[in-house]
């Protein structure tokens, strides 16, 4: 019988769990739910994000020449407006050689003037054409040829990558069009990339592409490409892998299935130093060499818009205001360190969710206190979450956290519905085996006296009436004595059964005691309660009973009817009536239905 139960359970709670799934995978198809998990996980990696930033070091040969509030303001002083002469900038270029930095890398575009070239445009191809660490941007986008015919790009710009696929597959990596530089820029250098940047639906930056696809060609991002020439790789050592950009034998960059990286964010919007631009161009204009060379020798100087009039703001998982340039300067620190963020697999985090689910179910299932399991569940979850942290902060990997957890949560609301389900069976099993009687699965005689007692309440209340039949087997000892105790235990259960058989669902047979069987029949008068007794007699002296060795045998009964209000108005009175009739029926010869003394 426990071995049952326990099969049972495990079954309800098995059909439990792959209703849990199945609704969670049904569920996943529609987009809106795939959607709003998807946006409840990007919180979560931004909360760990925050969690282990204290633990992080950016690299400190990153700097920002930004294009700050005091800037803006010293440009359009000494200008009149934004942008400013391109004489400017050639000059920023040479004063900043001076340092010997790494690169100069401009997050700022540099497009085609509508006349002729002027002074300041000239001046700036001298200074790009003389420096080979100096780097463009561009900007792809798919306008239509109406606005604009998609331009050539000039050979040399584009990188060989190796099963590309993934990035050239990527609607959001596959370009039709393209923002292009002044070709006289692009007639002295190769050195450019790319700045698109792309926003999640709640329009913060998370990932970045390392490369494009544009015209049956791979295009690096900016950094990438300065990224590259750092390293020394050379551009063919480039290949897909497993979804991973490998660069040359050591640097790796892990891509999500549409073609971009997950960053790894080392601090909020002012981490790798800034150095506002009115004071490079003070410094080149004082000639202040030690300033220049402390703030840019062998550094990798980014130079871009940190102002927010000048819109290239945008946000992270780290601070609301995030200047482009410094998402540039991330990426190019997750290239160097490795570190860009893994995305777990949906197998792996169904697989933690059913793991979860399983431990959760078992808390629940073992612990027989609510509190207990309550609390082990939400150990367990802790205790998950902190592994999320911790896979993330020393391993780059994003576990999953939302479908885990929802499934969790609907396996605890679940796993307590099925407990209790099947513990209010449990009670209906014990509470049946304390009324009923073992041998005849007749109704005991406990339960016989309370429903005297309850069926003599409702009549003397309500009205009505309701009949009592006591049975007796005659001659059961003599039985006994010949066919043996086993064949009288056949036989008494068998006139059970018979009983049952031929009464009505709201009459209530019940053992009284040995081979005495009572019938409580509710809301019926003593005539009708004739019939049935009659109708249980006749049915008894026709049939034949099997005995214990196979042969078959005749037994009679004597009945004694009472009814209330009838023959009395007490349990005792009534059941002392019946008894009066059966002994009667026994005077009588037995094998008879009496009602009367
Ligand atoms: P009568 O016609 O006067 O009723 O004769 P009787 O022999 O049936 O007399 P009585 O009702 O006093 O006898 C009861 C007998 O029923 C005694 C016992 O041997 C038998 N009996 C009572 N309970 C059980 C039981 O659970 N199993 C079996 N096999 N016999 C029982
Ligand atoms: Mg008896
Ligand atoms: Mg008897």
């Amino acid at each position: 019988m426990n071995k049952k139960k326990k099969i049972l359970d495990i079954f309800v709670y098995s059909l439990m769990f792959i209703l849990v799934f199945g609704f969670l995978l049904y569920a996943g198809r529609f987009n809106a739910f795939g959607k709003f998990m998807g946006g409840m996980e990007f919180k979560t990696f931004d909360i760990r994000q925050n969690l282990i930033l204290p633990h992080k070091k950016n690299n400190k040969d990153i700097v920002i020449i930004a294009v700050d509030d005091p800037s803006y303001e010293y440009i359009t002083e000494n200008f009149g407006t934004w942008p400013v002469p391109r004489s400017f900038w050639a000059k920023l270029i040479n004063g900043l050689e001076k340092a010997s930095p790494e690169f100069i890398a401009f997050d700022l575009l540099f497009t085609k003037r509508l006349g002729a070239l002027d002074e300041g445009d000239l001046k700036l191809i001298e200074a790009v054409k003389n420096n080979n660490n100096v780097y463009l941007s561009m900007n792809f986008d798919n306008y239509p040829p109406q606005i604009r015919l998609a331009p050539e790009l000039p050979d040399g710009l584009e990188i060989n990558v190796k099963n590309g696929e993934i990035i050239k597959n990527s609607p959001l990596l596959h370009f039709s069009n393209c923002r292009k530089a002044m070709d006289e820029l692009l007639a002295v250098t190769s050195n450019f990339g790319f700045i698109n940047v792309t926003r999640d639906d709640d329009g913060i930056i998370r990932y970045i592409a390392p490369m494009f696809y544009y015209k049956d060609a791979y295009y690096p991002n900016l950094t990438t490409a300065i990224a590259l020439k750092y390293l020394n790789i050379n551009p063919r050592d480039i290949y897909v892998k497993n979804n991973i950009i490998h660069m040359g034998a050591k640097y790796k960059i892990p891509l999500n299935p549409d073609g971009r990286a997950t960053i790894n964010w080392y601090g909020k919007e002012g981490t790798f130093e800034h150095i506002g631009l009115w004071q490079v161009d003070d410094a080149i204009n004082r000639n202040d060499i030690a300033f220049l060379k402390e703030k840019f020798e062998n550094k990798v100087i980014y130079i871009g818009t940190t102002v927010t009039a000048l819109a290239d703001i945008k946000s992270t998982p780290v601070s609301f205001m995030y200047p482009g340039v410094e998402t540039h300067a991330t990426f190019l620190n997750n290239i160097l360190d490795n570190s860009f963020i893994t995305h777990a697999s949906f197998k792996v985090d169904i697989t933690i969710a059913l793991v979860l689910c399983v431990l959760i179910g078992f808390c629940i299932l073992k612990l027989e206190s609510v509190p207990y399991s309550v609390l082990c569940s939400l150990a367990i979850v802790v205790l998950y979450l902190i592994i999320t942290v911790i896979a993330m902060e020393y391993f780059n990997l994003w576990l999953g956290i939302v479908l885990p957890l929802f499934s969790a949560t609907l396996i605890f609301i679940a796993a307590y519905i099925t407990k209790y389900l099947l513990k209010s069976k449990d009670y209906e099993h014990t509470y049946k085996l304390a009324v009923t009687d073992g041998l005849t699965e007749m109704y005991n005689h406990r339960y016989f006296q309370e429903q005297m007692i309850m069926n003599v309440g409702n009549v003397s209340r309500y009205g009505g009436s309701f009949s009592l039949i006591l049975i007796d087997i005659d001659f059961f000892k003599k039985f006994n004595d010949k066919h043996g105790h086993q064949s009288g235990d056949a036989v008494l259960r068998q006139v059970a059964q018979t009983i049952k058989k031929n009464i009505r669902t709201s009459d209530i047979p019940c053992r009284y005691g040995g081979e005495e069987m009572a019938i409580i029949l509710t809301n019926t008068k003593k005539d009708d309660a004739v019939t049935t007794a009659k109708k249980v007699w006749s049915a008894i002296r026709e049939r034949k009973f099997e005995l214990a060795d196979g042969n078959w045998a005749n037994v009679t009964i004597s009945v004694g009817v009472a009814a209330m209000p009838d023959n009395g108005n007490n349990p005792q009175e009534l059941i002392e009536f019946a008894d009066k009739c059966l002994y009667k029926a026994k005077q009588n010869g037995r094998d008879q239905v009496v009602s009367e003394i």
